[in-house]
């Protein structure tokens, strides 16, 4: 069986190949550290922590994710709550690692930062400097588009059509609206470092073509991120680095998740619907959060909303309840592999929401099966997807009593919901909100004061 990826330069899902055989790279643009990661965030963190699961089971795999710690939006930071960069930096690195870790988010091989590595990023200009393809101009070192004919190739644009829509109000210094900063002049109060230019620092785009030619050399396999990294940082990205490494390619597959919305509304600042990481695990239990970011197939818009994180715990109330109280011999736990048909979804570019039918698929067989191997073994089975998923690996007694547990307001509301459907004569609904209460440890009994539950 072949990996299938879908990349972003060819537009299409084509069968993967690393440059070497046996060993994958793979760089993802990772946070800038300057405030909380937020649930969108998440999404690239979450997803391509599986892809990286997926491609470890065959391969030996490079991870790096990066850090971005000097960026005019945490000086801006800075400046407005007075406290030194590093403090920032320092404090939203954890918080952002500690974040992502509560998702199931394993660290990654390499997270290089960037300020570590600014003497490959001036190494990197000046080599562009010295080949005609950037230039310098008052105190600026800009990227030339126009030396680079494939500009434009990875997000489809023209620049010659983008050169006559431009509207951007152009710098004086550069030759061309599209031209991008490689290199700008600090004042003396912001970060900065001695250069050819002068004392300044990167723009953003050098930085993650510096780190993945320094952690993962020239030619790397697959290079990922969320969407809106296409155009400009990843068109610039690509310029630069090819046009550094004498036109040697530069990523052999480019990932893009979709983007995530919060009740069919862009999140943003000024509409405060910003939904932080940070907030949402002091009350809903990681593992849901990570499955509701895998619920949709990863390169579809996802909303959020409280169904998608009701939805995300039925799930695992109802797999949790199958392997629930089925006694797994230790030497059958240990020699369950990841069943086929998830681990071939997964491989058909990251097919989530078919790895977890066929999850699902698995839990039904052993609700029916009367043959107690049988069920060991299906049990053995969905906890083997559960551990390269990165869910299902509390215990599931835990669950049922603990942090998973469904809250008393979410019980009365199906009881409710249970009741007016038998008062319509559904039963079939009535019966399916009692297995779904069963499945989550929720008994439940009908007497003359109405019906009354407790957890079994
Ligand atoms: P930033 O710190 O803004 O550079 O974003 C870090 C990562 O999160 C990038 O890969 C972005 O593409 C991704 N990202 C930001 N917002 C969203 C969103 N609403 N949905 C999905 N991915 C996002
Ligand atoms: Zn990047």
């Amino acid at each position: 069986m072949t990996i299938y990826l879908h990349d972003t330069l060819q537009g299409e899902k084509i069968p993967f190949e690393p440059l070497q055989p046996g060993r994958v790279t793979m760089y993802l643009c990772g946070p800038t550290v300057y405030n909380y990661a937020h649930i969108g965030n998440a999404r690239p963190a979450v997803v391509f922590d599986l892809l990286a699961r997926v491609l470890r089971r065959r391969y030996k795999l490079t991870f790096a994710r990066n850090i971005t710690d000097v960026d005019d939006k945490i000086n801006a930071a800075s400046i407005e709550t007075g406290k030194p960069i590093e403090a920032i930096t320092e404090r939203f690195i954890k918080a952002y690692n500690d974040d992502m870790g509560a998702l199931g988010v394993n660290a990654p091989d390499v997270e290089p930062r960037a300020t570590h590595h600014i003497d490959d990023m001036i190494r990197m200009i000046a080599t562009l400097v010295e080949n005609g393809y950037a230039y310098v101009a008052e105190g600026h070192v800009l990227f030339d588009v126009s030396a680079y004919g494939d500009y434009g190739k990875l997000s489809r644009r023209n620049l010659r059509e983008m050169i006559a829509g431009a509207r951007v109000e152009v710098a004086p210094y550069k030759r061309a609206a599209h031209d991008f900063v490689l290199w700008k002049p600090s004042t003396p109060e912001l970060p900065g470092w001695e250069s050819p230019w002068g004392r300044g620092r990167p723009g953003w785009h050098i930085e993650c073509s510096a780190m993945s030619k320094k952690h993962l050399g020239r030619t790397i396999d697959i290079h990922a991120g969320g969407q809106d990294l296409v155009f400009p940082h990843h068109e610039n990205e690509l310029a630069q680095s090819t046009c550094a490494h004498d036109g040697e390619p530069f990523a052999r597959y480019w990932l893009h998740n979709g983007f995530l919305s919060i009740n069919d509304t862009k999140m943003s600042k000024s509409l405060g619907n910003v939904l932080l990481v940070h907030d949402l695990i002091k009350s809903v239990p990681g593992e849901v959060i990570r499955l509701a970011l895998l619920s949709a197939h990863y390169r579809q818009p996802l909303d959020w909303s409280d169904e998608t994180l009701e939805s995300a715990r039925r799930m695992l109330d109802r797999l949790y309840g199958a392997v629930r109280a089925i006694e797994i011999p230790k030497e059958l736990r240990r020699s369950t592999q990841v069943p086929g048909d998830v681990v071939a979804a997964l491989e058909d570019d990251l097919n989530t929401p078919k790895a977890l039918a066929e999850l699902f698929s698995l839990a039904r067989e052993l609700n029916r099966s009367e043959d107690l191997l049988q069920k060991q073994k299906l049990a053995a089975s969905i906890l083997a997807a559960g551990d390269l998923i990165g869910i299902l690996q509390n215990d599931p007694e835990e669950w049922f009593s603990g942090e998973g547990a469904m809250l008393p307001e979410e019980i009365e509301s199906l009881i409710d919901k249970r009741n007016a459907a038998r008062a319509a004569r559904d039963f079939g609904r009535a019966d399916q909100i009692r297995d779904q209460l069963a499945a989550s440890g929720i008994s439940i009994e009908d007497g003359p004061d109405g019906t009354r539950w407790r957890r079994s």
